[in-house]
């Protein structure tokens, strides 16, 4: 594999890192143990806070668990699309004029990126469900999207979601392509190996 740089795309986790409405904040204690002189830290979190991959069982009733999914939808060729142009959700007519294939890797770029994740915006911009609805047709295998959810805030309408997670196609949420310009890279995204559970968190780099 080529490559002559790593773009760290992954938000830092700290106690102040912005967290979903509703979603348990990160905690982070340290402890300092007299008897070993070694100092290990008690993290509490979410599993959908920060950069993190959702799994089927989401969204979904005893679907695929984040550690049943194959690990090479997690690594390999993908597309950064410019998503820019779309100030509330991004359209089906958008990601049509980008004509995604059967086999890719998606990560959308929004003004979400350009906002900046220092505090929670609510008016974030997401997937519409007709343009989740053309991602997994077109056959895509992984959907990032650079903030904290997909759909839109307080929706009740799930199938951006649904639509791809159904298919077996997870969605990366909370990555940061503030410094990455559209076209194509390599995709390095593993997930925590927690068993049976909705999502786990991962450093997400893209290879250039
Ligand atoms: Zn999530």
């Amino acid at each position: 594999m080529n490559y002559s740089k790593i773009i760290d795309i992954s938000i830092p986790l700290t106690e102040k890192t912005i967290v979903y409405p509703g979603n348990p904040q990160i905690k982070i204690e340290e402890i300092k143990s007299e008897a070993s002189k070694s100092i290990i830290s008690q993290i509490t979190s979410g599993s959908h806070n920060g950069t993190h991959i959702d799994a089927p069982r989401h969204a979904i009733t005893d679907a695929k668990s984040i550690d049943e999914l194959p690990l090479d939808i997690f690594m390999g060729s993908c597309r950064v699309l410019d998503c820019t142009g779309d100030t509330s959700s991004i359209s089906r007519d958008t990601l049509e004029s980008h004509s995604v294939l059967n086999g890719e890797r998606i990560l959308l770029k929004t003004t979400n990126s350009l906002r900046g994740f220092d505090e929670f915006h609510p008016d974030f911009v997401y997937l519409s469900p007709e343009g989740a609805e053309y991602l997994a047709a077109a056959g895509a295998i992984l959907v990032g999207i650079d903030y904290l959810s997909i759909k839109q805030k307080d929706s009740q309408d799930n199938r951006p979601h649904t639509l791809l997670l159904e298919k077996d196609i997870p969605i990366i949420e909370g990555i940061d392509l503030s410094q990455v310009e559209p076209g194509e890279y390599i995709l390095v995204a593993f997930p925590l190996k927690y068993v049976g559970i909705d999502g786990a968190p991962a450093r997400v780099v893209l290879l250039k």
